[in-house]
């Protein structure tokens, strides 16, 4: 049997976004599941929409995701270069067999005069095809100009009639009608391939048994097929993913502003969530219910049969469950140490127990970047209404609350250690001792001290973190508030 091998081949124009990262996390998927190779190729024949930095951004990416290749262009292998602009002296021999043979022919129409064609079919309300104008040049005439330096193209000599077709692992028999067809550009100008050809050429050389990669493809790929055919060469197996969707009306993209795989790692997503989410983006596994999985759980479970036909919803609430749930798991010391350049945002420098403010936001943490302005009221007491002191289940108003603060005051600045546990004995032995509900004590002091309804840890916890100094100065402003 022969051995498979699956690519994924970016073109380096920007960062890797999810609808890529996802078509590249299920060609790793398949190609791990099947024992088979797994390739990384650079399609930059599209010089002026390359962005700088793109292709070292694409190999930092693959790693981080753990989408380890085993051929590529940092990596080497039996098959490169494995970056088409490196390959470029190689195409051009592929499209002169094809000149030979008819399937392809070369094109002296210069811009202008295409130009000039394509407004006049727009004038008339038709879309504009290449009118095989070129096609008709006598062949050794042809040759004479290729030779004699006149600028060309060689474009794919499409037939007229008939049909091109090809099977995709997911949608099935796709059949276009030629006449539908354009004579597209295989060769450029400047000697380059464009994507139509070295997709073809290049899946073929690189040894490729299945192309998975975007919907985008599926009504082009008839016209590759026929390249394969004019070639003689044996076509892969084509498994077409559907698109990504921000929503029900629109694709995911970046330029809506759509988060990159590297800006949501910068967000405080955890790599691991990223990849269990994306890959639940249009597969399901045959167990339907799981949700919970690891890279290797994915390479064991992932089977093209699970794979959808239908656009995926991107729901970023979904990817924040996710992520809680990852960081839920995530190991103590892992937390904080992930979480500490989050804390130092809003508290560095203040010398803050974070040990302990870790313990308190670990079952709390959603994303990341949410903790500085989840901790900022420890580095600063926010504004708040007097209202929050009146609460039902703790059974506390306003008066009530001025008598715990009043009590609690000179108690807690009388300590000489402000431990966590002597600070809870001090308030209990102050309620109890005035036969106050425990509530009736802490409530008012956490609202003191914090500003807020609803914190991370209680009165106890918060007071050891601010430290006796500022739960004093917080008690006091309280003090002066309900005193009004
Ligand atoms: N370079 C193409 C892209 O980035 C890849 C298409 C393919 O996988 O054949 O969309």
């Amino acid at each position: 049997m022969t051995q498979v091998r699956t690519r994924f081949a970016p073109s380096p124009t920007g960062y890797l976004h999810l609808g890529g990262l996802r078509t590249a996390l299920y060609t790793y998927l398949f190609a791990r599941k099947m024992g088979g190779r797994f390739i990384l190729r650079i399609e930059d024949t599209d010089q002026e929409r390359e962005v700088p930095g793109a292709v070292e951004l694409i190999y930092q990416s693959m790693h981080e995701a753990g989408l380890i290749y085993d051929e590529g262009p940092d990596v080497g292998g039996d098959f490169g270069p494995y970056i088409q602009t490196q390959r470029r002296e190689l195409y051009l021999p592929y499209a002169m067999q094809l000149i030979d043979t008819g399937a392809a022919y070369p094109c002296f129409c210069t811009k202008e005069a295409l130009q000039t064609r394509r407004d006049a079919a727009t004038a008339r309300g038709e879309q504009f095809k290449y009118d095989k104008h070129c096609l008709h040049i006598d062949k050794a005439e042809a040759k004479r100009r290729m030779q004699s330096g006149e600028p060309y193209v060689i474009r794919q000599n499409v037939p007229l009639t008939g049909t091109a077709s090809f099977e995709d692992a997911l949608f099935g028999h796709v059949e276009v009608p030629c006449d539908t067809l354009d004579d597209n550009v295989l060769i450029k100008a400047d000697g380059l391939p464009t994507y139509n050809f070295a997709n073809v050429v290049d899946d073929h050389l690189m040894a490729i048994t299945h192309v998975m990669r975007g919907t985008e493809y599926l009504s082009s790929t008839p016209k590759y097929n026929l390249l394969y055919q004019a070639f003689g060469w044996e076509a892969p197996t084509y498994v077409h993913l559907p698109v990504v969707m921000k929503d029900a009306t629109r694709k995911l993209s970046k330029r809506y502003g759509d988060p990159s795989f590297e800006d949501l790692l910068a967000q405080g997503y955890v790599k691991e969530a990223i990849i269990n989410f994306i890959a639940l983006l249009g597969w399901c596994p045959k167990d339907a219910e799981r949700e919970f999985f690891t890279l290797p759980e994915l390479v064991e479970a992932f089977e093209l049969e699970g794979l959808s036909k239908s656009p995926a919803i991107f729901n970023m609430d979904k990817l924040v469950w996710f992520n809680s749930e990852y960081i839920k798991r995530m190991d103590f010391e892992a937390y904080l140490k992930a979480a500490t350049p989050w804390f130092d945002k809003a508290l560095g420098g203040l010398g803050m127990d974070y040990r302990r403010l870790a313990e308190l936001m670990h079952s709390r943490t959603e994303v990341f970047d949410r903790i500085p302005v989840m901790v900022a009221f420890l580095a600063v007491l926010p504004e708040y209404d007097i209202d929050i002191y009146t609460h039902k289940k703790m059974k506390t108003d306003a008066a009530i609350s001025l008598q715990a603060l009043m009590l609690a005051r000179p108690a807690l600045a009388g300590l000489s250690d402000f431990a966590e546990e002597t600070v809870k004995d001090c308030l209990m032995a102050l309620a109890q001792a005035q036969e106050m509900k425990t509530g009736q004590m802490m409530w008012p002091v956490r609202v003191a001290i914090s500003g807020l309804a609803s914190t991370p840890g209680g009165a106890t916890e918060l007071a050891y973190l601010l430290g006796q100094a500022e739960t004093l100065r917080r008690i006091d402003i309280g003090i002066q508030k309900l005193q009004g």
